[in-house]
């Protein structure tokens, strides 16, 4: 991995599949025509529709070239703070490609459905398990919509018992930023508290915003453990402060992947929690979807449940019997939040994850991806500047800067790593520490490939010193080199096709 990394010209991008064509040649051999021949409407036909005309196997190796030049869990490490781009077991999507899951129509009627009900019904219960909570919807389809789920729930919550004055939510600094994106989405407005010097909220922030402005709280929004990677030291302090005021709690639980099998957020007494199934039980993400982020509450918020959710209808009579299932809309539900019953092979991919593991393996994850951001953390706390250098959780943040080589950002140490063929961490993020870099391995690597990061990290170190010409001009190895970030994603093309006529012939 560390071979090959002197400096190279950038590569030629591929050619487009649009000047790859010769007319006449052909992929496919049609059979012979069966049925009798009629003309197609005059108006439906262009003259003017410029496909290439190529073979298969150009097709073949055109698109196998593009496909390589993507970076890719499955082609290396991949340590992105908060995304927990850990590895997805084959496995897992060959159960979501059996015909009987993936070929089920979402209209069949429920005698057709009682195998898909009964997977959904035990993956609820299990997630319900594994973090505490009485009742668990998988409709949202991502987690910041489980976000979304959850901050409706609190809303109806309060407004159901006539309780009208209850306008902010609380949210630390040190929250993802979806939280603040979700408060606001929902109607309500956030008030800031700051964290402390280590890390954690900052308590006596807390306690004056909870005196002076109690009953306008609808609650409190916390992503544990927080985008520093530290576990709250006072969560119960925070978790008692808020429901004093009558607030209710809700846990960010994207990164459940440091807590399973080691503490229950619901038995710690938060009120609703959202769970990202394509980061923690390993369903693939990336690229825009599909996600699944189910949302689990206590007995509180059952009833405001998004819906459908899956439920015995009729318990089973006998002991080699199975019950019957059906889908319910709770009591006082929010509503749909997705077509049909959410991203369904989502489920089925994370409840084949959670079954392979069982309730041990399950706990062994989170034991792992904890032990190998701290060996990473340890191992670096020499080289780089660690702001809160205390146990992490599952990733940690550090910064990407040094006293001795001004000029040296994170962006370049990110974008030197791809140059050492590893995918950069989170740059930047959290804001409240200057130029960071967080950093997640995942259980899922072996301590060879967290070495080799480890080097990787500790060279770069040495090249911002001596040749910080090396990082300033990284990406050398690259496919492109660097991108204008702002105009990359402002402008983003998304076709390749050269510019057609279109239809009115303009
Ligand atoms: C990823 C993440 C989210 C948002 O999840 P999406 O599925 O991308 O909407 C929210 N909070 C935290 C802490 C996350 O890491």
């Amino acid at each position: 991995m560390l071979n090959g990394i002197e400096k190279t010209e950038t590569k030629a991008l591929e050619p487009l599949i649009y000047d790859l064509g010769s007319p006449g040649r052909i992929g496919v051999n049609l059979p012979d025509c069966d049925v009798p021949e009629s003309d197609l409407p005059r108006d439906l036909m262009r003259d003017d529709l410029k496909l290439p005309e190529v073979g298969e196997l150009q097709v073949v190796r055109h698109f196998l070239k593009l496909s390589q030049l993507n970076y890719a869990i499955d082609k290396g490490f991949y340590p992105l703070g908060s995304c927990t781009m850990k590895y997805n077991p084959k496995l897992n999507e060959d159960m979501a490609r059996l015909p009987g899951f993936a070929a089920l129509h979402p209209l069949t009627d429920g005698e057709g459905t009682q195998g898909a009900l009964a997977l959904m019904h035990e993956l609820q219960r299990w997630l319900g398990e594994i973090s505490g909570f009485e009742a668990v919807s998988l409709a949202p389809a991502a987690g910041a919509q489980g976000e979304f789920a959850g901050i409706l729930m609190i809303r109806n919550y309060h407004l159901d018992r006539g309780d009208t004055q209850r306008t902010k939510i609380i949210v630390p600094n040190s929250a993802h930023g979806t939280n603040p994106a979700t408060v606001t989405m929902a109607g309500f407005e956030v008030i800031e508290v700051p964290s402390d010097n280590r890390g954690d909220v900052d308590l006596e922030a807390l306690r004056k915003v909870c005196n002076d402005r109690g009953s306008e709280i609808a609650g409190m929004m916390i992503t544990v453990p927080s985008t520093l990677g530290l576990f709250e030291e006072h969560i119960l302090d925070v978790i008692e402060m808020v429901h004093r005021v009558g607030g209710l709690m809700y846990m960010d639980g994207a990164n459940m992947n440091a807590l399973m099998g080691i503490v229950k957020p619901g038995e710690l007494g938060f009120d609703v929690m959202h769970y990202n199934l394509h980061k923690t039980f390993s369903t693939p993400h990336g690229g825009g979807g599909p996600g699944s982020g189910p949302v689990g509450v206590n007995a509180k918020l059952k009833p405001f449940l998004p819906g459908p959710i899956v439920e015995i209808i009729e318990p089973a009579q006998a002991e080699d019997e199975t019950p019957l299932y059906g889908l319910v809309m709770p009591e006082k539900t929010i509503g749909r939040l997705k077509a049909f019953h959410g991203n369904f092979g989502m489920h089925v991919r994370a409840y084949a994850y959670i079954r392979i593991y069982g309730d041990t393996g399950i706990r062994d994850v989170s034991r792992h991806a904890v032990l190998n951001a701290n060996y990473i953390r340890a191992r670096l706390v020499d080289t780089y500047t660690i702001p809160y250098p205390r146990y992490c959780g599952h990733e940690f943040v550090l910064e990407g800067r040094f006293a001795d080589a001004p000029d040296v950002h994170a962006l370049d140490i990110s974008k030197r790593l791809m140059d050492y063929g590893i995918h950069p961490p989170t740059n930047y993020f959290p804001l409240i520490v200057p130029e960071a870099l967080l950093i997640e391995p995942t259980e899922t690597e072996t301590k060879e490939t967290l070495d080799e990061f480890i080097e990787a990290m500790k060279r770069i170190a040495h090249e911002a010193k001596t040749q910080p010409e090396l990082l300033h001009d990284a990406p050398h190895s690259a496919p492109v080199k660097r991108l204008d970030e702002v105009k990359a994603a402002r402008d983003l093309v998304l076709c390749c096709a050269p510019a057609l006529p279109n239809a009115a012939g303009d």
